[in-house]
């Protein structure tokens, strides 16, 4: 992935192009920030916020769908362009000029996009939605609901806490026994019987068991807890941490 700076903010953007696709991972001084948002941020990111990332990027600000996050394994497909703030952590659409956006502050924020049916899907993965695996979730939704086959599906996983970063305990450990013999791969021992796990790779490793060709798959190796000028942080910046957005759209 390249990073682009501007005066004002800067964005990450994949290396793979689409002319019909645009993929933005955006810096914290396009996130939503403590001051204007409540705890958890049950409601959608204030209007000021929407205008700006509209001024700055090709899409409209009543196109951008937000979705009420609850680090589910919710995966809803998106029929209409009407504004909504559904609750899920997945959602899917074939409408152009539509954007589906993430917040985030450590958790992936994850883009598919079926290149032959013109389908895209933008999920909020963090530990949890990674032990449920949102992310075979969408892909079955993708076959079952527009006829997709996975060689067809490119994925974007934006900046998140790396795994030198992200240290948990056994009991989000032991969520990811479905890992086998790999789960030693993605979980790095720490000192009192703590673990380092590595996010990104292991849902890359689930696109790529469910069958998303691994040259397919995009990771930005940016950590969100390193890059404290770029990125907001849960775990740096504590319960009031800000979000950062990143969103997809069909050209
Ligand atoms: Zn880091």
């Amino acid at each position: 992935m390249q990073i682009v700076n501007k005066p004002d903010y800067s964005y990450i953007m994949p290396d793979r192009f689409f002319s019909d696709l645009r993929v933005f991972f955006l810096s914290k001084n396009l996130g939503i920030s403590v001051d204007n948002s409540q705890k958890d941020y049950p409601s959608p990111p204030d209007m000021n916020i929407i205008n700006k990332i509209s001024s700055y990027f090709p899409v409209n600000p009543k196109h951008i769908i937000f979705m009420n996050q609850v680090h589910s394994d919710m995966v809803i497909i998106k029929a209409d362009k009407r504004p909504s703030f559904p609750q899920a952590d997945g959602i899917i659409t074939q409408m152009k000029g539509l954007a589906l956006a993430v917040k985030s502050a450590d958790c992936l924020p994850i883009f598919l996009f079926d290149n032959k049916n013109k389908v895209i899907s933008a999920i909020h993965s963090g530990w949890r939605g990674t032990a449920l695996k949102i992310v075979k979730k969408a892909l079955k939704k993708f076959e079952q609901e527009f006829n997709s086959n996975f060689s067809d599906i490119y994925v974007f996983i934006g900046p998140a806490i790396n795994g030198s970063c992200y240290e948990i305990g056994k009991d989000v450990y032991q969520h990811f026994g479905f890992l086998g013999k790999k789960r030693a791969d993605y979980f790095n021992r720490a000192k009192n019987n703590k673990f380092y796990m590595d996010l990104k790779g292991i849902n890359a490793y689930i696109l790529e068991q469910e069958g998303i060709p691994p040259e397919n798959i995009e990771i930005c190796d940016l950590c969100t807890h390193c890059e404290s000028a770029l990125f907001h942080s849960y775990r740096r910046d504590g319960v009031n941490a800000g979000r950062n957005i990143s969103f997809i759209i069909l050209a």
